[in-house]
């Protein structure tokens, strides 16, 4: 056991081997502990504190597939009485469909696009949608906000969904904006430092509050 180590007349001293200086520092522990941690879990979806928790935790509950669509279901063996996405009754539904490939979520997408006035966006993946934000230039407010609009958008159209599956509510393309508009101001007026945003503005163009 002792072969390899080599001795020497110095005093024997403690050291942090994954610091440059051999010192040891909380903040390098945490860093540390947090790289661990993401490389394991490979994650895209980052908490966003000015949309609620309830949002926040579908988001990460859908990153990793962990949402009851159809497909998941059949999976589990749970009899459903038809494999039909809810939202547009014309592809068989999955995570990939309901939030990226659906003509009724495609809709959606491209009013928010507008309303926010950025490119249309091209996502292969559901967690294509989550990186979205890191295309939004300017300061750190912008993309805070583009990020937190696509995941209440996310949450519209599961509640949406949701309601044409256990309440047979049919909702519009435009409605489901109208929602996103209206739970996004209210929760960027009440949840972050822009108290003094207003409605009119905000529904014209929600990303001027960073201007
Ligand atoms: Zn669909």
């Amino acid at each position: 056991m002792l072969l390899d180590f080599c001795f020497s007349d110095r005093e024997d001293s403690w050291e942090w081997v994954d610091s440059v200086d051999g010192r040891f520092s909380v903040a390098m522990c945490k860093k540390l502990l947090r790289l661990n941690r993401d490389q394991g879990r490979n994650q895209n979806m980052q908490w966003e504190s000015w949309v609620p928790n309830k949002v926040n935790l579908l988001v990460w509950r859908a990153e990793f597939a962990r949402i009851p669509t159809r497909d998941a279901l059949v999976q589990r063996r749970i009899p459903i009485p038809t494999m039909s996405c809810p939202l547009c009754e014309v592809d068989d539904e999955n995570l990939k469909h309901l939030f990226i490939g659906c003509g009724f979520a495609y809709g959606v997408w491209s009013f928010i696009c507008k309303w926010c006035k950025v490119d249309p966006f091209c996502a292969f993946d559901f967690k294509d949608l989550l990186l979205l934000c890191d295309n939004i230039g300017g300061n750190k407010w912008r993309k805070k906000i583009m990020r937190g609009i696509v995941m209440v958008t996310i949450w519209v159209l599961w509640k949406t969904r949701n309601a044409k599956v256990f309440q047979q509510k049919t909702s519009r393309v435009g409605e489901v904006v109208a929602e996103v508009k209206s739970f996004s101001f209210l929760w960027i007026k009440n949840r972050s430092k822009f108290k003094n945003v207003e409605w009119k503005d905000w529904s014209d163009f929600p990303l001027y509050i960073c201007n």
